[in-house]
């Protein structure tokens, strides 16, 4: 009983030293623990593989350069045109990314499709030279 009541003495005395503020508020305490454990439960991101599609890779580089040297036109819409028929004409080539070996491999075959995308585009690019140039006036 004699402890009780020095506690709870202590307790306005500590109350009265800071000002009746709690030194120290359990439950913002609480709340930064919950925030700091919920953040890392979620750092650990799922590994999703990642789809690289070559192709179309290749053929937004490819192909307006190969407009250009052969003096098509690539106005919005030409080029919108010239690129569904690129995709067309192209073979899809896609590849899943895991990690860096796979990466490795994505390069690797990209580098070996681009001779035969730019074959492919400048075949197209070429059968569209007759056309109208709307970005020259
Ligand atoms: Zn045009």
């Amino acid at each position: 009983m004699a402890s009780r009541v020095t506690s709870h003495k202590t307790d306005a005395v500590m109350k009265l030293l800071t000002g009746g503020k709690p030194a120290v508020n359990p439950m913002v305490d609480q709340d930064f623990k919950e925030s700091v454990i919920e953040k890392k439960k979620t750092e650990p991101k799922a590994v999703k593989p990642t789809e690289i599609c070559i192709s179309s890779e290749l053929i937004t580089e490819i192909l307006p350069v190969a407009l250009k040297r052969f003096n098509c036109c690539s106005c919005d819409r030409c080029f919108a045109s010239a690129m569904a028929d690129a995709l067309d004409c192209v073979p899809y080539i896609t590849i899943n990314v895991n990690n860096d070996e796979d990466m490795k491999r994505a390069k690797e075959l990209k580098k070996r499709s681009r001779r035969d995308v730019m074959r492919s585009i400048i075949r197209l690019v070429i059968s569209r030279r007759g056309l109208e140039r709307h970005d020259i006036k």
